[in-house]
């Protein structure tokens, strides 16, 4: 009942920036004057592109609808939310990239986090497989599609992905419990313990590339020990001395603060193995 909507930030609505673009900025497809609905011009009340309304979301943002491009929706969306400072939110991330930073070698069951889906990457109905998804089927599915995808390490050898659905006010997993927020609903389920620990993602782990956009990353904390050296040895769990941001401007987390690498840590494997299989 209570509809606890937290804005860190009020938010104004933009003006349209380019009001005689031909084409949406998101999926690149011309414009139409009338059919099909999903091709029309319309702008993005967040950045003020012009995008079609098969790339427009309907999100409530200080107190008022904002339709929103898939680009703002992915990454200005959950810095607005404050979740960037969750070490569990993991921004833009492929299914692929969740799966491997839940499966490193000192990840553990009950391991997790939180991720935006890429545009490309599941729909509700394209879960097992199916390639197809074109950019009618996503201007037919629309605000249906589940934005927040929960990766958890669910039995040594699966990842499982619940879409998290709903919005801000009412986001849930199932129909059994809705959560005016994502870290409502991830306390929820870290006190029930399906969730135990946040997965971390270190610098030096990473690959010259972001993962999500495979923007070239600065190469002072790819391993190449000759850049930026104060210590000539790879100790490898340092936090990076001034290098990756923790987010990439695609909204993939780059890297773990070096608080959040402790607290995982510290919680150990051995404690949640024993913990998860009694
Ligand atoms: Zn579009
Ligand atoms: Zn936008
Ligand atoms: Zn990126």
């Amino acid at each position: 009942m209570s509809s606890v909507v937290s804005m860190p930030e009020a938010v104004q609505k933009a003006v349209p920036v380019e009001p005689h673009a031909k084409a949406c900025a998101v999926c690149h497809e011309a414009f139409v004057w009338f059919f099909p609905a999903a091709r029309r011009r319309s702008h993005c009340d967040l950045c003020g592109k012009a995008v079609c309304n098969g790339c427009l979301h309907n999100e409530p943002l200080s107190f008022q609808e904002f339709r929103m491009c898939n680009t703002c929706r992915a990454t200005s969306l959950p810095r607005l939310r404050g979740l960037l400072r969750y070490p569990w939110f993991h921004g833009r991330i492929s299914r692929d990239e969740a799966e491997r930073r839940l499966r490193t070698d000192s990840s553990a069951l009950g391991d997790f986090l939180v991720r935006v889906a890429p545009d490309t990457e599941e729909r509700p109905h394209h879960f097992h497989g199916g390639r197809h998804s074109s950019h009618d089927h996503a201007a037919m599915e629309g605000a249906d599609m589940p934005l927040f995808i929960l990766s958890v390490r669910n039995t040594p050898a699966s990842v499982a992905h619940f879409p998290i659905r709903g919005q801000e006010g009412e986001y849930f997993l199932d129909r059994t419990a809705n959560f005016s927020t994502i870290p409502e609903l991830v306390a929820s389920s870290m006190e029930s313990d399906m969730l135990d620990r946040s997965a971390v993602v270190s610098a030096d782990t990473h690959f010259p590339v972001c993962p999500t956009c495979t923007a070239a990353l600065p190469t002072a904390l790819t391993g190449s020990s000759d850049n930026h050296g104060d210590n000539g040895d790879g100790s490898s769990h340092q936090q990076g001395g001034g290098g990756l941001p923790e987010f990439c401007e695609c909204g993939a987390r780059l890297a773990s603060t070096a608080e959040a690498r402790k607290i995982f840590d510290n919680i150990g494997f051995e404690y949640l193995h024993h913990a998860t299989t009694a």
